[in-house]
């Protein structure tokens, strides 16, 4: 059975009207796991990243094993308050108002290639504040990689055209 068999849609999760999708299915799949794992490496080994930046939480999840397989490192990307001083910070529009983002100020990732991964890319905002916490820290963003792209929702627009997006399964 396919990885994308895993996905669970849940209606008006967590607000009326969206549809989310639930990826936590597919990592208690071993199978379906080893699937995901092994398309973004087959796929993500010849950028040759160094470091793999992740936003929390589900993020981490796919980061860890995948940084692993790359020989590269993993940098959490944390919502505010969570990391010790100093950090760089990030604020990102939602729906309602603003969040923000935050990475630990490691100054040793400046020249490094960075491939930015996540679960979802919905509308983008998530994965363009990484972006600019990774152009802060002069680092290279060489690739952005997702389980699901929602395609409706144009996160793309909200990312450097110029760096390639590797999405597992695009929805509508
Ligand atoms: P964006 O910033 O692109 O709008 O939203 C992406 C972030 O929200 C990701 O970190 C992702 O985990 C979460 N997200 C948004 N929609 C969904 C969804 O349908 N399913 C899951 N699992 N996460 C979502």
């Amino acid at each position: 059975m396919a990885w994308t068999q895993w996905v669970r849609e849940i209606p008006d999760f967590p607000l009326p009207g969206v549809l989310f999708r639930d990826v936590l299915p597919v990592m208690a799949n071993p199978e379906a796991w080893h699937e995901v794992l092994e398309a973004l490496e087959a796929q993500l080994r010849p950028l040759q990243p160094d470091a793999i930046f992740a936003p929390e939480a589900r993020g981490f999840l796919i980061a860890a094993p995948l940084a692993d397989r790359l020989h590269a490192g993993l940098v959490p990307v944390r919502k505010a308050g969570k990391l010790p001083a100093p950090v760089l910070q990030e604020a990102y529009s939602l729906e309602y108002g603003e969040n923000q983002l935050e990475v630990e100020d490691d100054r040793t990732l400046a020249g490094k290639r960075v491939i930015i991964v996540d679960d979802v890319l919905a509308t983008g905002g998530t994965v363009a504040a990484t972006a600019r916490l990774a152009s802060r820290l002069e680092a290279h963003v060489v690739a952005f990689a997702f389980l699901i792209e929602l395609k409706g929702l144009k996160g793309r627009q909200k990312l450097d055209a110029g760096v390639p997006v590797l999405s597992l399964l695009v929805q509508p």
